[in-house]
């Protein structure tokens, strides 16, 4: 399963599986959904980031965040 790098509301980022259809761990609300933030340890606002938009140092840095427990 692909992961995808998002932001919460608070500006962290860090890699999380984006399901298409739905998430178990996450509310949906759009193009942003309720999810737990390993960063903050709080549930947050997290919206998902364009990869194109990030420098490759960037993406490094989140994907190397990863919430823990799917799957
Ligand atoms: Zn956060």
């Amino acid at each position: 399963m692909k992961r995808t790098v998002v932001e919460c509301s608070q500006g962290a980022r860090y890699a999380t599986l984006w399901w298409p259809l739905g998430s178990f761990n996450a509310v949906r609300l759009g193009g942003v959904r309720i999810q737990r933030c390993p960063v903050h340890h709080r549930w947050e606002r997290t919206r998902r980031v364009d990869p194109a938009a990030l420098s490759l140092a960037e993406r490094r840095a989140a994907e190397s965040i990863r919430d823990i427990g799917i799957i």
